[in-house]
């Protein structure tokens, strides 16, 4: 909460810690349709009211038998196709069993009918050792009764809503939607579609920004581009927190004269600017207009995209009560040198190649979001930390961070 231009740098785990000590989990809940509900985090456990599998079945096509009995010819006396119930299997029969069919009662085995032959006296005779429950998938051994089977605080992704639904769960209680309003702050942007005058560039962060948003299941208010005007500027504020949970704007942080933002957030309502030490987007503005938060990004294109992937994803998550808020980080070797790295914590937009080795984009300006198409990740450099190709580096894989 300060008016001074210069402030000392911020460490980026300090200033994700004071941002999500702000971001208190939203209240209120939905119940939406299992397929309507990806991206969303979960509100309460899901638990288990069935065995998945709810019954022993067939996990081959083949014949259902006791393994005691293998060595002899056996009659097949039953035909068990998926979805039907089977009677119960005497000891000395086989039944002729499909994937996924439910084992007579007795059977403990299947044999592969690629490993059984059918004699003129329709006896069966199997043609490999067997081991007593192969290819039997148990009642129960992917999912019991009463377990849990999606803790509160889990993202639905593809994986988490089937397996929901193999639990049966046709409709689940998600976190409601954080209300997002976007603007943009410059005069030099115009949107993709209009003419581009001399002095102009396209809104490039509007879109990045929206994608984003909506892939961690917020709803966006987009108010568009704001002039760089104090009155713009604050009737804007005024209207997205009025709308709002969270109002997110790039551009206008810096210190500069045309930079409007502060002053117009703390006419409206609070503000601290922080200097994160980051390379890129050092700039970086929390503060609260009404009831809203108010977050300020940087201007540049890859400065905004890192800055919403290190602090604004983890606080989107955690006002949806996700549990798992921090971007898993890997070990990987580093495909090139650094030796003159950044006093500051560096994002390098990097590649990375079968062989697990990360290759780095040549030019790592923060205005060229080429880097960012490029990459398969950022590698999260410690601030003044040189290195050599073949040193274990870490790197966030944007198939994560962009979940
Ligand atoms: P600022 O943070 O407003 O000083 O802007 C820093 C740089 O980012 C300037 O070169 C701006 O033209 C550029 N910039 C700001 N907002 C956007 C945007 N929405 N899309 C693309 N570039 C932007
Ligand atoms: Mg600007």
């Amino acid at each position: 909460m300060s008016d001074a231009p210069r402030k000392p740098l911020i460490a980026l785990d300090d200033a994700l810690a004071t941002l999500l000590a702000q971001a208190a989990p939203l209240a209120g809940t939905e119940t939406l349709p299992t397929a309507a509900a990806r991206g969303r985090v979960l509100a309460a456990d899901l638990i288990s009211p069935l065995d998945v599998p709810p019954a022993d079945n067939s996990a081959m096509d083949g014949y259902a038998l006791r393994a005691a009995d293998a060595a002899a010819p056996l009659p097949v006396t039953q035909r068990i196709p998926a979805g039907q119930v089977p009677g119960a299997l005497p000891s000395g029969e086989a039944a002729r069993i499909f994937t996924g069919a439910q084992l007579p009662a007795g059977a403990d085995t299947v044999v592969m009918q690629e490993f059984a032959e059918l004699a003129d006296d329709g006896r069966l005779r199997v043609t490999q050792p067997v081991t007593r429950g192969q290819h039997v998938r148990l009642r129960g051994e992917d999912l019991k009764v009463g377990q849990t089977v999606l803790p509160a605080g889990t993202r639905l992704d593809a994986i988490a809503l089937g397996l929901a639904a193999t639990a049966g769960a046709a409709q689940l209680s998600v976190a409601r939607r954080p209300r997002v309003a976007v603007f943009s702050t410059g005069d030099e942007l115009v949107m993709p579609g209009e003419p581009l005058p001399p002095g102009a560039i396209y809104n490039s962060n509007r879109f990045t920004l929206r994608a984003l948003l909506e892939g961690l299941g917020c709803e966006v208010i987009d108010l568009g581009i704001v002039p760089d005007r104090l009155d713009a500027t604050r009737a804007a504020l005024r209207e997205a927190a009025a709308r709002a949970d969270v109002i997110l704007t790039s551009g206008g942080v810096s210190v500069g004269e045309e930079d409007h933002l502060r002053p117009a957030v703390q006419a409206e309502g609070r503000l601290d600017l922080w200097a994160i030490a980051i390379k890129p987007g050092k700039p970086f503005a929390y503060g609260r207009v009404g009831e809203a938060h108010f977050i300020g990004l940087p201007g540049n294109p890859v400065s905004s995209l890192v800055t919403f992937l290190v602090l604004v994803r983890p606080f989107l998550l955690k006002l949806q009560g996700a549990t798992r808020l921090a971007p898993r980080g890997y070990r990987l070797a580093a495909g090139f040198d650094w030796p003159r790295p950044d006093k500051r914590r560096e994002f390098l937009r990097v590649r990375l190649d079968e062989a697990g080795g990360l290759a780095l984009f040549a030019n790592q300006s923060s205005g060229v979001l080429t880097s960012a198409y490029w990459a398969d990740g950022l590698l999260d450099n410690p601030a003044g930390q040189a290195f050599k190709a073949g040193d274990a580096v870490r790197f966030l894989p944007f198939a994560e961070l962009l979940a």
